[in-house]
């Protein structure tokens, strides 16, 4: 730290990304990525890009990209907004919408971004603690009216999907508080809230092509709501960095639109993937959420959640465990491919004999 740190970030603790190794090849089950590379038009379009045209600044309104998701959500250009992966829309949004005096709720176990995000702009915010069963407390979103929401759906790192019937319940609870649907895993057999988006001037949604699109390097998510929603993250991409979504990512991002079957058909084989993965860990005595996401939250009694990641990581498999009241015995799985997993799985038994 140098001494020029502002006071208030002193002791301010910054997000933790899972394990990115560098020099050493694991089986990487750790951070959600997809295990099927581009589609074919992706590295089409990559080598007859102009690379010449790098010297030139992008869309700044990223217009054609925006017409495209457009298209295929059966929004608008104008219900779309375009930002380097979707944890900048998290933090465009905490900024545009959540002031340090009102508060902003989300469930006790989700994405720990959110945390973050909310420390670094003194956005206020309350956990709403998930029910026994890990799901989401539903009536616990409603019974405060005031207070703006952000829920991952399907929740990470459980996996759990809650359904529209509820987001609808929570939406119509305070109209006059922002629900935020963060859809970052819901193309792996979820249901998106888009088509609430156009009764409800109070939801918005994000998505990211780092997940289903095999897109987690080129940094690109997408938010889908009202107009006048749009145009306030617009105001503040516009006062922070302008060009937030670089040349490259645009162009491959709208080659990849043009190859929406291949990644369903890619979405489809992890589900059966992940269905195969369940099973298979609860024949070795594992309890496993019912997941609608590309990963599996699992925990297994015989061992505790940090021996199973470090026998794990021993063995040449990255997974995620966290360090956290009530989830220290849970370990996060990603969906890799059926022979990826089927390695895991044969780890687990080893360790567990
Ligand atoms: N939301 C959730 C729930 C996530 O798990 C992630 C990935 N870590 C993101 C958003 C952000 O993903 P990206 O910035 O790659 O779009």
């Amino acid at each position: 730290m140098s001494r020029f740190l502002k006071d208030r970030y002193k002791s301010f603790q910054s997000y933790t990304p899972g394990e990115q190794p560098q020099d050493q090849e694991y089986i990487k089950l750790n951070t959600n990525e997809s295990p099927y590379p581009p589609a074919p038009e992706v590295i089409r379009a990559l080598n007859e890009t102009d690379l010449e045209k790098l010297r030139l600044y992008p869309d700044p309104t990223g217009r054609k990209l925006k017409e495209k998701i457009a298209a295929l959500y059966d929004v608008k250009p104008e219900n779309v907004f375009l930002s380097n992966g979707s944890d900048d829309i998290l933090n465009f949004s905490f900024m545009a919408f959540n002031d340090a005096d009102d508060n902003l709720i989300f469930p006790d176990i989700t994405y720990s971004f959110y945390k973050v995000i909310a420390g670094l702009h003194d956005v206020s915010y309350r956990e709403v603690p998930l029910k026994e069963d890990f799901t989401i407390d539903v009536d616990g979103f409603c019974s405060d009216t005031r207070s703006n929401v952000v829920i991952p759906n399907p929740n990470a790192p459980t996996g759990i999907e809650l359904g529209l019937d509820s987001i609808r319940r929570i939406a119509e609870a305070g109209r006059d508080r922002l629900v935020l649907v963060d859809e970052a895993y819901v193309d792996f057999g979820g249901t998106s809230a888009v088509p609430l988006t156009k009764e409800y001037d109070n939801i918005l949604v994000s998505q990211t092509f780092s997940k289903s699109r095999s897109f987690a390097g080129g940094r690109l998510g997408f938010a889908m709501g009202n107009e006048s929603l749009i145009k306030d993250l617009e105001l503040i991409q516009y006062s922070t960095n302008p060009y937030n979504v670089n040349r490259l990512s645009m162009i491959l991002a709208e080659a990849s639109l043009d190859a929406d079957d291949y990644y369903k058909e890619n979405s489809m084989k992890i589900q059966k993937t992940r269905q195969w993965t369940a099973s298979a860990l609860e024949s070795l005595g594992a309890k496993v959420l019912p997941s609608k996401a590309n990963f599996v939250f699992a925990s297994v009694p015989a061992m505790s959640g940090q021996d199973l990641y470090s026998g794990l990581k021993k063995r040449g498999i990255l997974i995620r465990h966290w360090n956290q009241p009530r989830i220290e015995n849970w370990v996060r799985i990603t969906i890799g491919t059926d022979q990826q997993m089927e390695k895991l799985a044969e780890a687990m038994k080893e360790m567990l004999k």
